[in-house]
């Protein structure tokens, strides 16, 4: 499948980040949440080379940082919540905000790493 034209960085990142094979966008990156299959089932490129490691789970934590914890700053500032209504919300919150962006960050991770190879 090296016949295509050659794949921009954002349109790599975009195809990992939707969980599907950075190279020719069918085949799916993942089985399960966020273990890789071997390799793509449509064009049969190598997830095994695209070992992302803990820099997905850096990349979530940054973001989150960045954008939640100011969040929660403000608004306790604004609200005031006691600390008991502050922790129901948040905890929950940020954990489901974590677990959802994980993948995406993985997958976007490893288009970046096929990207920076080709
Ligand atoms: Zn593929």
């Amino acid at each position: 499948m090296n016949d295509r034209a050659p794949i921009s960085w954002p349109h790599a990142l975009w195809r990992g980040g939707m969980r599907r094979c950075p190279q020719c966008g069918e085949g799916r990156m993942f089985q399960g949440y966020l273990t890789p299959h071997q390799k793509c089932s449509y064009c049969e490129l190598n997830f095994e080379t695209l070992d992302a490691d803990d820099g997905p789970a850096y990349i979530t934590m940054g973001l989150v940082c960045l954008f939640v914890v100011p969040f929660f700053f403000i608004a306790q500032v604004l609200y005031e919540p006691p600390f008991w209504l502050a922790l129901v919300i948040s905890l929950p919150l940020t954990l489901g905000i974590i677990l959802g962006l994980l993948p995406l960050v993985k997958g976007a991770f490893m288009g970046a790493l096929w990207k920076s190879r080709t």
